[in-house]
């Protein structure tokens, strides 16, 4: 499965963009696709879609649905994932009176193989690895969608299973009163970089901000003496500069979870192949020998190379985040990391995609902008 590489690049266009910046992301997005972003809007107005995203875990479905919203129109489009919503329920079945809310809607809209009693003993015995019975799936989610009445949304775990596929092709009319478009939103992302996101993945303990030591790093990077090791310090000022931390297993990468991503690539090339249903293909990487006749160098994801320099510690005062004011300002690219002691260099990321040709990663901010423009092809705007 192949997807076709999306330009980004538009000629005459020589202003380079700093998508880290909030101010230049939004300037950049209307540059490159403002006409379309208008489209959407206006067509949001009185109508809605349902769009189910397909791709291997950790390819990004929360990133990209999430970034096209908050850019499009954050009132009207929304993005929920099957996973949020399952622990919702385990919430509400520890609540007596949530708990029979649920149950009573369940007695009205669930149809399937299990008695009430079997499907809370289904929900309150679960582990995080048995799937729920897509019956109930489909019930759960068909309240999801009730309570967001007149909005357009991202489904993110749904369908999972192959079986489920053919639900989601008839859901729409399942589920009546919506005459919404539906479309697949397919998400290709190499193997090697899943990987990555994963190896390097550090999580703050208070926020949950979750970044990446190698291709996503804090303002401010430290250096542990004793245990030789880099660690990424939460820019966010409530958690005065804790400690990013790894999950345990996630130095072993994707080899734990290489099943699911098997079955993933199974799911997604049965969606691939299916007829009737509009869909949008995103992917993630260009390779090095086309890069520059599709995106712009900015557009592309570098690699951040830790140097740990014991001088520089002592010639930079560590920054002191108490202050408050202090704390709001960007440090500037001269000063990117090295009050730790620490040196960080941008390179420039070469991996090699599940083909084995040499790549480029992009940025989310390009891949979204092809979503948009597919999304308005789609949708004949
Ligand atoms: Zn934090």
């Amino acid at each position: 499965m192949q997807f076709p590489i999306f330009k980004t690049k538009i000629k005459g266009l020589e202003r380079k963009f700093n998508l880290t910046d909030p101010k230049e992301q939004r300037e950049y997005f209307e540059l490159k696709a403002g006409k379309e972003i208008e489209k959407l809007r206006k067509y949001l107005k009185g109508n809605t879609f349902v769009a189910y995203l397909l791709g291997k875990k950790n390819s990004g479905k929360g990133t990209y649905s999430k970034m096209f919203a908050e850019l499009v129109s954050p009132e009207r489009v929304d993005h929920f994932s099957i996973g949020d919503m399952v622990r919702a329920v385990d919430l509400e079945l520890r609540d007596v009176k949530r708990k029979k809310e649920l149950s009573s809607f369940l007695e009205k809209n669930y149809r399937g193989r299990f008695s009430k009693e079997e499907i809370f003993r289904i929900l309150e015995k679960r582990n995080t690895k048995s799937l729920l019975p897509t019956e109930l799936i489909l019930a759960l989610v068909k309240r999801e969608i009730e309570r967001r009445e007149r909005k357009a949304f991202f489904i993110d775990g749904f369908p999972r299973d192959l079986d489920q596929i053919s639900f989601s092709l008839f859901f729409r009319d399942l589920i009546g009163h919506r005459d919404d478009p539906d479309i697949f939103v397919l998400i290709d992302v190499s193997e090697n970089i899943i990987d990555e996101r994963i190896k390097w993945r550090r999580v703050c303990p208070i926020c949950q901000t979750s970044r990446n030591l190698k291709l996503l790093p804090t303002s401010r990077v430290g250096y542990d003496e004793k245990q030789k090791e880099f660690y990424l310090i939460c820019d966010n000022p409530n958690c005065k500069g804790a400690k990013l931390l790894s999950k345990e297993g996630d130095e072993m990468g994707i080899e734990p979870i290489r099943e699911r991503l098997e079955k993933d690539e199974q799911l997604m090339e049965l969606a691939f192949s299916l007829y009737g249903i509009p869909k949008i293909l995103l992917r993630n990487s260009v390779p090095v020998t086309e890069a520059k006749n599709f995106v712009d160098d900015y557009e592309i994801t570098p690699e951040y190379v830790l140097e740990w320099n014991k001088k520089l510690k002592k010639v930079h005062p560590v920054r002191n985040l108490k202050n408050k004011r202090d704390s709001n300002i960007k440090l500037s690219k001269k000063q990117f990391g090295v009050s730790d002691g620490v040196k960080v260099k941008e390179k420039l990321w070469i991996f090699l995609d599940d083909e084995g040709v040499p790549s480029f990663s992009l940025l989310p901010q390009p891949v979204v902008i092809s979503m948009i423009k597919q999304m308005v092809n789609v949708l004949n705007l």
